[in-house]
């Protein structure tokens, strides 16, 4: 396959995201069935259905790219290498042994890693349209763009509030989960509360602005960046 110009990179990039969000849409009803956590499970079954339309939403535009010329690849063309990747690993991670706790923190990372592969394609491929003056593409893409970056957002906050927390509770010599410390009161908490408490899921939105963490700040830096790339 020659790609002559920007406008077929991008189809190239269309198709390739069309395959990525394919396979996410595979691999997700086991992510959601692993998950412990009733809020994890819940963001987990609403990204599924977003993914549903996001992946219309491609349909939608590679026709428009097909309308133009630009596309010569089919939808189904190409396979995602780098969501097959990380889907894989996913896998082998959520067949391993875990506490339920752990293994909702084992999911977290797994959905984060996809959810920034999804932000950069898109990100790239908003960029190509934008450099092209495909207004509607650009619009369209960025609509995704702004749900991955949600999707993001509710992970790391599930993380900090409630699941790492709870998988450092369960750690022992072979498994070890960094902990991200959260100020609120630790008192009375049990496993099964953590995992299901109401209050603990708006005490989560408290802990994840207040934390002061590495990784939490790690990762709200890097998407703050890329955010301000993507959403110029
Ligand atoms: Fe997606
Ligand atoms: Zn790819
Ligand atoms: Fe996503």
């Amino acid at each position: 396959m020659k790609l002559h110009s920007l406008s077929n990179l991008l189809a190239h990039e269309i198709v390739d995201l069309y395959s990525a969000e394919t396979q996410i849409i595979e691999a997700l009803p086991k992510m959601i069935d692993k998950a412990q956590n009733a809020g994890l499970k819940k963001a987990l079954q609403e990204h599924l259905a977003v993914t549903e339309q996001q992946k219309k939403r491609l349909e939608k535009i590679h026709k428009m790219l097909k309308q133009d010329g630009s596309a010569e690849e089919e939808l189904g063309d190409t396979k995602c290498l780098g969501m097959k990747g990380l889907i894989d690993e996913g896998k082998k991670s959520m067949n391993e042994e875990m506490e339920p706790d752990v293994m909702d923190a084992a999911i977290i990372a797994c959905a984060q890693k996809i959810e920034h592969y999804e932000i950069s394609g898109y990100g790239t491929a908003r960029a190509f349209a934008r450099e092209l003056g495909l207004a509607e593409i650009e619009k369209l893409l960025k609509q995704t763009l702004d749900e991955e970056y949600s999707a993001d957002d509710l992970l790391t906050s599930l993380a900090v509030g409630q699941v790492n927390d709870a998988a450092e509770e369960d750690e022992d010599d072979e498994i070890s989960v960094k902990k991200i410390p959260a100020k609120r009161s630790t008192n009375g908490r049990s496993k099964t509360k953590a995992a299901t408490g109401r209050t603990k899921k708006s005490a989560s939105k408290t802990a994840r602005k207040k934390s002061t963490s590495s990784t939490a700040k790690k990762t709200s830096t890097k998407s703050s960046s890329s955010k301000s790339r993507g959403r110029k």
